[in-house]
């Protein structure tokens, strides 16, 4: 009967209107690929393709890094700090007025549910832009030295798992400190950051200021060879992160990498377990487990594992997978087939070293690409379970006696981007904070993030810090560096 049907969505479909295909975003406007190709870019819950994308070619990175340039020298650069703000407010704004049309794209082209891209990606990203267009006109008081200098044209490469926030985490800072920016996008989600190209324009933000370059890794590695280009600013796995390490040694770019990692949560016996175990679920299946300081390793001291465990998997059971616009799911389609053989190979690896593979029930959806909430007991540090990142819903369960012991397992790994303590004595949560090799570190909470705060890592996570007062500085020249092709190379690791 109509009248008990539900009212439609909020965030339904019809918000948004997708095209059939799409360009290259460069000196502000879009534009066919002179020498590239095109690719199709799909739902990952339907398998349906959303729409054909251009692959950008070399004459189409020329072409952006010289529309980068022209906008950083002729206009940006020397455009007054509190007028680049305005633009920054603005962008941020238009972003909060056209929310819920890019959460509907995000999750159609990610496959995460709409109620994580509605209430955590949207809602940051406006607050990174807002957060930097504060800073804009405050640059000469941020401890950068009296006249603190762009660097120029930034290149920023991104991945897949939170496509338009990682954009903004790198376009924000890049651009409130006086760079032009040259974004390159995962190929599996491109359109959200083809959405916010509009929103740039709409923003009347002046051309070539911001440039979209959609493409695959060729396209990016393109971009990180570019001549033309005085930073990389570089989002994804680690393997990519060291070859594009060995590409830009011994030249004058700068370079900061966001990699891989293989958080440990760690709960003592003394934690609330109820949040604990709430804890420990958003720190592994947020995004499906598509996240870089995912709690993918969890350390529960023994006395406690098996009541943890118990609520866990009860937990665990009411978790509901599929549609990610219904704005129930708590668990959507994961990103990608390739993405998908990679969780099972290495869950098959568990069951082959020896770990218990234990899952809900759960009815997967027939079309699209779905991996069930997992977890993994009996595992050692060995296991490649518990070495590897999975990049999706899996966790592995290892557990300790001592505090000695959660700390040598939490840093018995060659990544160190976030970790996780649970405890109610606050001095155990200062020594653990002091002795965990993690760029951040999350006491009874997990995966928080704040435009004010500091994000990045250590050892194989890569190096350099986004947000915050911080993530300036990777876009600011340092002492006698000045802009331009003649720029002597500056080292910008600042951690072990
Ligand atoms: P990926 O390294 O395969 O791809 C990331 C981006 O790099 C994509 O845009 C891709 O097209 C591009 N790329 C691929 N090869 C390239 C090359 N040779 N040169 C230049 N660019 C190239 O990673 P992914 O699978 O898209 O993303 C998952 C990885 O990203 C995970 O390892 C995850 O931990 C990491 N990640 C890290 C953070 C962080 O902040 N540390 C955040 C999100 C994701």
């Amino acid at each position: 009967m109509s009248d008990w049907d539900y009212a439609p969505a909020p965030e339904s479909r019809e918000l948004i209107s997708l095209r059939s295909s799409y360009g290259l975003f460069i000196d502000g406007g879009f534009t066919a690929p002179v020498d590239g190709g095109a690719f199709k870019t799909v739902n990952p819950a339907t398998e349906e393709v959303l729409g054909e994308v251009a692959e950008a070619g070399p004459a189409d990175v020329d072409r952006a890094v010289a529309a980068a340039r022209r906008a950083q020298t002729e206009v940006w650069g020397p455009m007054r700090p509190a007028e680049r703000a305005k633009y920054l407010y603005r962008i941020a704004r238009i972003i909060q007025e056209r929310s819920r049309e890019l959460a509907v794209l995000e999750s159609l082209d990610n496959g995460k549910p709409i109620k994580e891209s509605r209430d955590i990606d949207l809602p940051l990203v406006a607050a990174h832009f807002f957060h930097y267009a504060g800073w804009a006109d405050k640059l000469r008081h941020a401890g950068f030295g009296s006249d603190p200098q762009p660097l120029g044209v930034a290149g920023q490469i991104v991945p897949w798992n939170f496509p338009l926030l990682m954009a903004a985490w790198k376009l924000a800072p890049a651009l409130a400190t006086g760079n032009t920016c040259v974004l390159k996008p995962a190929e599996t989600t491109p359109l959200s950051a083809l959405l916010l190209a509009e929103i740039l324009q709409q923003a009347d933000l002046p051309p070539g200021v911001v440039n979209v370059l959609t493409g695959a890794g060729e396209t990016g590695r393109l971009l990180v060879a570019h001549d033309g280009v005085d930073k990389i600013a570089f989002t994804g796995s680690t393997e990519v992160g060291k070859s594009i390490q060995r590409t830009i040694a011994g030249t004058r770019k700068r370079l900061t990498l966001e990699l891989g990692g293989k958080a440990a949560n760690v709960v003592f016996d003394d934690a609330p377990i109820d949040q604990a175990v709430e804890g420990i679920v958003n720190g592994i299946f947020f995004n499906q487990g598509h996240v870089c300081c995912a709690g993918s390793r969890l350390l529960v001291q023994e006395n406690v594992a098996e009541a943890v465990l118990e609520r866990l998997k009860r937990r665990l059971a009411t978790l509901r997978l599929g549609d990610p616009l219904d704005k129930n799911t708590d668990i959507g389609a994961i990103n990608s087939p390739v993405q998908l053989a990679k969780i099972r190979e290495l869950s098959d690896v568990g069951d082959a070293e020896g770990a218990q593979r234990w899952q809900p029930p759960c009815q997967l959806p027939d079309r699209g690409y779905w991996f069930p909430p997992t977890l993994f007991t009996g595992v050692s540090q060995s296991h490649r379970i518990a070495r590897e990142e999975i990049f999706g819903p899996v966790l592995s369960v290892l557990t300790f006696r001592t505090p000695d012991e959660a700390v040598a397992k939490a840093n018995n790994s060659p990544y160190g981007l976030s970790a996780g303590v649970w405890t109610e004595k606050g001095s155990r949560i200062l020594w653990m904070a002091q002795q965990l090799r993690a760029g951040v570190v999350w006491a009874n909470t997990f995966n928080r993030f704040d435009p004010a705060s500091p994000f990045g890592g250590y050892k194989e996570s890569g190096f350099g810090r986004e947000g915050g007062r911080h993530g300036l500085e990777a876009y600011l020249a340092q002492g006698n560096e000045t802009m331009g092709p003649a720029k002597v190379a500056a080292e910008d690791s600042h951690d072990g």
